[in-house]
C-alpha cells in the first residue's frame, strides 16, 4: 500500500511537473509576441520628497495583459523574458516608452525632474545599452539626466566584459546611474569604489521591520551610512506607513516612494498629482 502510495506520490509529481513546464511554455510563447501585440504598459511610482511629500519623479514599472493569460506582474514574467532573451526587446521598448511619455509630461509643463527605468542584467550583456539609451534620449528629445537607469547587483555579478565601457557610456550621456535592491544581493563593497554611479535604493526588504525589528533598523542605518560617506544618493522604496517615513527622515534619506505615498499610476493620474499639488497622506 504505502508502495503504492509512493508511485501515486511520483505520478503526482511528475504531473504537476509536467503542467509546470506546459505552463511556462505557452507564457514564453506569449511573451515573444508581446511587445509587437502591445500588450504592455508602463505604470508610473512617484519618488517623492520624504520631508515636503512633493514629487521629483517617477519610477516606471511594465505591466502586462494578455487575453489568454490575464493581467501579470513583473515578477511573473521578467524572470522568463531574461531566461529566454525577450527582455532585450521589452527592455527597449519600455525605455523609449518612458521617454516619450517624458516627452509628452514636458510639454504638458508638468515640473517633474526624471523618470527611473529598470535595467535587466541581460541587457547590459545583450547590446549596446549606451546606444540604446542614447537613440532613446535623442527621439524623444530629452537630456540625459532626464533619465535614471536602475540596475540590480546581478549586472555586477555577471560583470560582462564590457560593462565598465558601457557604464562609462551611460555616464557620459548625462544619464543617473542607480543600483536597485541595494543589500538584498551580493553585496561586494569593493565595486561601489569602481562604478561611475550616483545613487542606492534602500531595498524595501529591509524597512518592512522599521522602526521595531532592531537588525533591519541596522541594516538601514548602514546603507544610509555607506551612501553618506560615499557621497551617492539613497532613495527609500516600500515605504508604507508614516513611523517608516520619519524614521528615514532622522536618518537623513531625502526620497522616498511606497504605498504611503502612491502606487504606480497612469500617466494622466501622476500628472494630476502633480498639478494639484495633492498632499500626501503622510501630511493629511
Ligand atoms: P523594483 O524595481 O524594486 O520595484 C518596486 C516594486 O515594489 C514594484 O513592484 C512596486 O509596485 C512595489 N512597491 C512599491 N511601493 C511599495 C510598498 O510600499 N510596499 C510594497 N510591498 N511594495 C511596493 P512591481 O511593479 O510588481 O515590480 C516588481 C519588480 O519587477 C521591480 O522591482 C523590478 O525589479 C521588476 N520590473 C518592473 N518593471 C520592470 C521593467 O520595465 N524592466 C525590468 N527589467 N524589470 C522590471
Ligand atoms: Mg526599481
Ligand atoms: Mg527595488
Ligand atoms: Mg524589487
Amino acid at each position: 500500500d504505502s508502495k503504492r502510495r509512493a508511485r501515486n506520490g511520483w505520478q503526482d509529481f511528475s504531473a504537476a511537473l509536467a503542467e509546470q513546464q506546459q505552463q511556462r511554455l505557452q507564457m514564453e510563447t506569449h511573451l515573444r509576441r508581446a511587445v509587437d501585440n502591445r500588450e504592455f504598459k508602463l505604470v508610473y511610482q512617484p519618488q517623492v520628497e520624504l520631508a515636503t511629500g512633493r514629487i521629483i519623479g517617477a519610477e516606471a514599472l511594465i505591466r502586462w495583459r494578455n487575453d489568454t493569460l490575464g493581467e501579470m506582474r513583473p515578477d511573473h514574467f521578467i524572470g522568463h523574458a531574461e531566461n529566454t532573451g525577450d527582455i532585450v526587446r521589452i527592455g527597449g521598448w519600455v525605455l523609449r516608452e518612458a521617454c516619450q511619455q517624458m516627452r509628452r509630461w514636458r510639454d504638458e509643463g508638468l515640473p517633474i525632474e526624471r523618470v527611473a527605468v529598470n535595467v535587466s542584467y541581460r541587457q547590459f550583456l545583450a547590446e549596446d545599452l549606451a546606444e540604446t539609451v542614447s537613440e532613446a534620449l535623442a527621439s524623444a528629445g530629452l537630456p540625459g539626466d532626464a533619465l535614471e537607469l536602475e540596475f540590480t547587483e546581478r549586472v555586477l555579478i555577471e560583470d560582462a566584459p564590457d560593462t565598465l565601457t558601457t557604464f562609462a557610456g551611460l555616464r557620459m550621456l548625462g544619464v543617473l546611474l542607480s543600483i536597485d535592491d541595494f543589500g538584498e544581493g551580493y553585496s561586494a563593497l569593493n565595486y561601489l569604489r569602481r562604478l561611475p554611479i550616483h545613487g542606492l535604493k534602500l531595498s524595501q526588504q529591509f524597512l518592512t521591520g522599521v522602526p521595531h525589528n532592531t537588525s533591519d533598523v541596522a541594516i538601514c542605518q548602514a546603507v544610509a551610512g555607506i551612501a553618506q560617506s560615499l557621497g551617492l544618493g539613497l532613495v527609500a522604496e516600500g515605504v508604507e506607513n508614516d513611523a517608516q517615513r520619519q524614521f528615514l527622515i532622522r536618518l537623513g534619506v531625502k526620497i522616498g516612494q511606497g504605498f504611503l505615498f502612491a502606487p504606480g499610476l497612469t500617466p494622466d493620474e501622476l500628472a494630476l498629482r502633480i498639478a494639484h499639488h495633492e498632499p500626501s497622506r503622510a501630511h493629511a
